[in-house]
């Protein structure tokens, strides 16, 4: 079992005793160790060792939790786990996954409605019956069916960090078949697209039906749809499709092109090939009856005069005319990146004290980073006042002090001062100025009232812009994949502001947020606007988040010139401080 899985289990104790209404602490024990699961490195397989001690050395994995781990490596479920799901009605589960809706409301729901599934929940809302519920209100019911409607529209895509992992995994495992002589994947998630839908394999062999036969026997299979000559499919425990195809060596950069798509992309390049006289489909190039190319793409795009596309590009947004005119984007790739510039700490939701995420960032070879913690209205909740940020400031001079003493060894690195500071409803900043002006960074985000009419939400984002010490405009759409759509906003009047002022645009490398959208970092480059790529990380592990906010620049043609965080820090706070 896996480090994902074992988060799963976790996390879904974690929400059945928060349902039931058990001791708060036992809850977050469950919640939190699920957290610290899903972001180790490390798998727990190979920490265990057989001895459960080894496990016990992880934060917040006490004796219990390090045996119902080892239950979980060992036997494959946990009889606690098992024995809560035997006595709990599944259907609470899926209504907690609504946006909105928490194990209280789930609780109270249940209790006093016996809303026990989606469908009777969608049949209470419209029926008017939540509305008499305490705490409830017509509005908050009207919200709900919203809710309602995104969960069932979104909830067969898989988000792009999970459909990696799953990825991860059964090419991991049909590495182990002895007749598959090449093995790749191809579909949206080749494009790195925000969202998946099934997974896309490929592989060659001279044995297709062992294959086959091995491939309809990966563990996590929970259904199998077809099982054919040269492609099976299957349905995994998670309830995603897998496509299995065994493709002839001569053919596979064809198919791996066709199967990688998009549809849009294939289509152009097939009508340029029509215009050469030529035929292209998912065996090869063909003149006439012959074949001409198709062992890799390549040679594909070679054929018509044309450089590699990647996969990235091909959505049929201008890449064929671009690679005619030679003119294709040299994309920003993760090694450019000198540094990130949204990170949260334990000063406001992070989990990590600041040396360790410094020291952690260092080591990984990033040369700064900024620390930008909410600003209050999100802290306060966390019982923390605006004056909090000079004890941070002091906190971070120590810090680097300590850097500088270990550069010699270690190397050059910095922590900037900043914040997130939230955009009030009216355009204000949440933190004054005097605070502010300290700042290197300042990250300025929307997080509350989202349902705003499109010319109120686009004036108060462009009222904050007008504040001097803005370095940022963090996750400019706000919504979160699968769960909030984006608030309403004049996308094209924020990017023209932030061009004049000289505001970086943000892209969020949160995996539910991916935030701003590839198509309008593409739109707000073509007009001159400058990125900064963060991951808006909360715990180390997260730090990773910055290759998913790569593939969004890439998916948008950023080259290195548009990403501000490429910068050596002197140019870097040059172009932000310029305003001050
Ligand atoms: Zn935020
Ligand atoms: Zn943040």
């Amino acid at each position: 079992m896996d480090n994902q899985r074992i988060a799963q289990v976790f996390q879904e104790i974690g929400d059945i005793l928060e349902i039931q209404g058990a001791n708060r602490f036992r809850v977050l024990a469950y919640q939190k160790a699920a957290l610290t699961i899903s972001e180790m490195g490390e798998e727990l397989k190979g920490l265990y060792k057989g001895d459960p001690k080894e496990l016990e050395k992880l934060p917040g994995i006490g004796k219990d939790l390090a045996l119902k781990i080892e239950e979980l490596l060992t036997v494959g479920k946990c009889q606690y786990h098992q024995e809560l799901l035997k006595k709990f009605d599944k259907g609470l589960l899926d209504i907690l996954r609504v946006r909105g809706i928490g194990p209280k409301k789930v609780k109270l729901f249940f209790e006093e409605l016996g809303v026990n599934s989606i469908e009777k929940l969608r049949k209470a809302a419209k029926d008017g019956k939540l509305r008499e519920l305490p705490k409830m209100g017509e509005k908050s019911e009207a919200e709900i069916l919203v809710a309602l409607d995104e969960f069932e529209k979104h909830s067969e895509r898989m988000m792009l960090s999970e459909a990696i992992h799953q990825k991860d995994l059964i090419l991991e495992y049909m590495k182990g078949c002895k007749d598959v002589t090449k093995l790749e994947y191809a579909g949206s998630l080749r494009r790195m697209k925000e969202t998946i839908g099934d997974l896309d394999i490929l592989c060659v062999s001279t044995k297709p039906a062992e294959v086959m036969e091995y491939f309809v026997k990966y563990e996590h299979t929970a259904n199998v749809i077809a099982q054919g000559a040269t492609k099976s499919s299957i349905i995994l425990d998670i309830g995603v499709q897998v496509d299995l195809r065994v493709i002839p060596a001569e053919s596979f950069g064809a198919a791996m092109h066709y199967f990688t798509g998009s549809k849009e992309h294939n289509v152009a390049l097939r009508d340029y090939a029509k215009k050469h006289g030529m035929k292209v489909n998912e065996y090869g190039v063909f003149k006439g009856e012959k074949m001409i190319a198709g062992k890799t793409e390549e040679e594909i795009y070679k054929l018509f005069g044309l450089p590699y596309i990647p996969p990235v590009l091909r959505e049929n947004r201008g890449e064929m005319e671009a690679a005619r005119k030679k003119k294709l984007p040299k994309l920003v790739e993760f090694e450019d990146l000198k540094g990130d510039l949204h990170v949260h700490s334990e000063w406001s939701d992070g989990t990590d004290e600041i040396g360790e995420i410094a020291r952690a960032y260092r080591d990984a070879g990033f040369e700064y980073m900024a620390l930008t913690d909410h600003s209050p209205v999100v802290a306060v909740a966390n019982g923390l006042s605006p004056d909090r940020f000079k004890k941070q400031w002091k906190e971070i001079d120590t810090v680097n002090e300590e850097l500088k003493k270990e550069a010699k060894t270690k190397g050059d690195f910095i922590i900037l001062k900043g914040t997130e500071c939230d955009i009030m409803p009216d355009g204000s900043l949440n933190l004054p100025d005097s605070i502010l002006k300290n700042m290197d960074i300042v990250v300025a985000s929307v997080h509350s009232r989202f349902k705003m009419s499109e010319k109120e939400m686009t004036e108060r984002v462009l009222k904050a812009f007008k504040n001097p010490y803005v370095t940022q405009f963090g996750h400019p759409s706000g919504r979160l994949i699968n769960q909030r759509e984006p608030y309403a906003i004049d996308m094209n009047k924020v990017i023209q502001a932030a061009v004049d002022l000289g505001i970086a645009l943000e892209i969020d490398g949160q995996p539910s947020r991916l935030d701003i959208f590839d198509y309008h970092a593409k739109i707000a480059k073509e007009k001159g606007a400058k990125f900064t790529i963060d991951s808006d990380a909360h715990a180390i592990g997260q730090m990773e988040f910055l290759h998913y906010g790569i593939s969004v620049a890439q998916r948008g043609w950023l080259e290195k010139e548009d990403v501000l965080n490429t910068l050596p820090l002197k140019k870097l706070l040059q172009f932000f401080h310029k305003r001050r």
